[in-house]
């Protein structure tokens, strides 16, 4: 099982066309600022930057009132993906209130990793969960066997694959076309206070529609 891990390279400039984690959106012209359609009606915080072949993922999630807007929810409007065209990008105005940006902006580098079902102690026992080639992916990065955790704070996601232990009926239908949408990535909170979400603890999950060009954020 071959897992492209996102891991952590030091910091970026806030406005670079580069994969990263905070500093400012990069967004067409006329890209307005997305606000929370949950609860709260401020703006959303800017999470990620992830380029993806021709395009962008650009990930934005409420961070006004931790717990009162459902982060969690594809469908809460309390957070917003989206697909853009790689060409003609440019920073975003940033709303003067609010919890919109992270203090500090996480170069992404992406490291293929390949798990052999064998390292996994595997038993034939129907109850256990299978294997999943993130999670084991990002338990064994960098990891010692005299340590009992590897560098896990490191991994900060994970680029394609399939979705970690999510629920289908957790699946987020495209709000265009209805239909079913493509797992893009995980993105874990962060690896310290200047650059983590508040995910309450949970993994982020990214689908996108490319087809319709929209994009849905969920956690566990
Ligand atoms: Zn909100
Ligand atoms: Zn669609």
């Amino acid at each position: 099982m071959q897992t492209t891990l996102m891991i952590y390279d030091g910091t970026a400039p806030a406005d670079s066309d580069v994969s990263r984690t905070g500093g400012v959106p990069l967004a067409p012209a006329g890209f307005t600022w997305p606000m929370c359609g949950c609860f709260c009606g401020g703006p959303l915080q800017f999470f990620a930057h992830l380029p993806v072949e021709d395009a962008v993922l650009s990930v934005f999630v409420c961070q006004n009132d931790p717990g009162a807007c459902a982060v969690w929810d594809a469908a809460s409007g309390a957070n917003r993906v989206y697909l853009f065209p790689r060409s003609e990008l440019q920073p975003v105005a940033v709303p003067g209130t609010g919890v919109t940006l992270l203090p500090a902006t996480s170069a992404i580098r992406t490291h293929v990793v390949t798990v052999q079902p064998e390292d996994t102690n595997d038993h034939d026992d129907e109850d256990e969960l299978e294997p999943d080639a993130y999670d084991l992916a990002r338990s064994g990065w960098k990891w010692e066997p005299e340590e009992r955790f590897g560098k896990q704070r490191e991994v900060l996601g994970s680029l394609g694959g399939s979705p970690s232990y999510l629920e289908d009926d957790r699946l987020p239908a495209c709000p265009s076309c209805a239909g079913t949408m493509e797992f893009a990535a995980h993105l874990e909170e962060g690896i310290s206070w200047e650059s983590a979400m508040n995910l309450g603890g949970q993994l982020g999950y990214v689908f996108v529609c490319r087809a319709c060009r929209k994009g849905a954020f969920l956690t566990d």
